[in-house]
């Protein structure tokens, strides 16, 4: 069976950034359904299981471009007292019609927390190895939901 839209595609796969490897694991996923990154998913169109693939995604298939706009300078006031502010920490905020809005902490000077609202890997190009494990039919209910559901059935 050929990785094509609505196909319940499972893959092993190992993501590096300059060398590194950044992470790895297995994950099933709907094809079509940009669940994953753009680029990993032009590339397994067509692809069976037992083959694998070697893919470059540049970041604008990727995690998009870094946007300079969206590291700012606030105030240690604006966060909860409770709250651990340190470098490397996450928080959520909210946009303008409510939608959580994840940003990390990049740097703390005194009163003054420089966050940035890029997601880490903005700008990056992704250096991924995939083996496809499995590929099957996806199910009505999953079709619906636009999301895999584990093997025993509804899980939420
Ligand atoms: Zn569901």
């Amino acid at each position: 069976m050929v990785i094509s839209q609505d196909k319940v595609v499972t893959i092993r796969y190992t993501l590096r950034v300059d060398g590194e490897v950044l992470d790895q694991g297995e994950l099933p996923y709907l094809h079509g359904h940009r669940t994953i990154v753009e680029g990993l998913e032009e590339a397994l169109e067509g692809l069976e299981a037992g083959q694998s693939v070697r893919v470059s995604v540049p970041p604008e298939k990727g995690y998009g471009l870094r946007d300079p706009e969206g590291v700012q300078v606030v105030s240690r006031g604006d966060f909860p007292p409770e709250a651990e502010v340190v470098e490397g920490a996450q928080f959520y905020t909210q946009d303008t019609s409510g939608n959580p809005l994840p940003l990390r902490v990049t740097g703390v000077q005194g009163d003054e927390v420089t966050i940035d609202f890029n997601h880490p890997l903005a700008g990056d190009t992704l250096d991924f190895e995939v083996l496809v494990s499995a590929v099957r039919t996806a199910t009505a209910e999953e079709l619906e939901h636009g999301h895999v559901h584990n093997e025993g059935g509804h899980q939420h």
